[in-house]
């Protein structure tokens, strides 16, 4: 794993940025895989100011995202549709037919899995994709867990996560129980990974992953099996 130290958030966000619009200057119709959370929202923002200065444009691309609570629909306010719009996608050139979250009104969300991970291959896998770390090592709602499915699946958040969003919310009480997410292969099967880190409170997730063990109780740590992940993070976070 290659690793960036930052200074600040500042300086994490800007370093993302310039990934994000390498790989869309070599490829312009890349598939782009996405996160939501505190930690790439200052990276959309410097993505944003790119397109509008003229640096890039997401015209032709295609995007993924890791995953979205369930259920709930795409015009609530809490909901990853609703962050990615207001953060990214409404704010840059894209198409919005070409940008992709799990649905969360699915009626049948294995069914909707299954639609998912096809689709992710209809559109040639994921080019590079971002990934935050949860304080407890899960990448995207891949919690600790004795065993890691591989597959987009539905997952039962655990007391932990609820308490860590519940930021966003009204109380924990409001925030959904479930949740649709890219497995540990959706994401592997992604050509290059960054994942980010910001702040003291993901040192311990952070330490666990860089010491190169393989342990499911931290599903960041299999990423130590992935050829190409870079990970960026502040100099408070490692
Ligand atoms: P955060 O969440 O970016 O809001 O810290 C990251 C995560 O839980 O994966």
């Amino acid at each position: 794993m290659k690793t960036i130290v930052c200074k600040n958030y500042e300086e994490m966000s800007i370093k993302g940025a310039e990934i994000f619009a390498e790989q869309i200057k070599k490829k312009p119709d890349s598939v782009l895989g996405l996160a939501t959370g505190s930690t790439p929202e200052g990276m959309y923002a410097k993505l944003a100011e790119k397109c509008a200065a003229g640096d890039i444009s997401f015209k032709n691309i295609k995007t993924v995202n890791l995953d979205e609570y369930y259920p709930i629909a795409p015009e609530n306010g809490q909901s990853y549709r609703y962050f990615m719009n207001k953060n990214l996608f409404d704010k840059v050139d894209i198409d919005k037919n070409n940008t992709n979250v799990p649905d969360g009104t699915a009626p049948d969300p294995d069914v909707e899995s299954k639609r998912y991970d096809a689709l992710i291959e209809s559109l040639g896998g994921i080019d590079l994709q971002v990934l935050g770390i949860g304080r407890n090592g899960h990448i995207g709602f891949n919690e600790p867990d004795s065993k890691l499915i591989s597959g987009t699946h539905v997952v039962e958040l655990t007391p932990n996560t609820i308490a860590a969003n519940s930021r966003f919310f009204a109380s924990a009480g409001d925030v959904p129980k479930k949740a649709l997410t890219m497995g540990i292969g959706s994401i592997f099967k992604s050509r290059k990974i960054i994942i980010m880190a910001n702040g003291a409170e993901k040192k311990d997730a952070v330490g666990r992953m860089l010491e190169n063990a393989i342990d499911t109780s931290c599903p960041a740590t299999l990423l130590n099996l992935h050829e190409d992940v870079t990970l960026i993070c502040t100099e408070d976070a490692i």
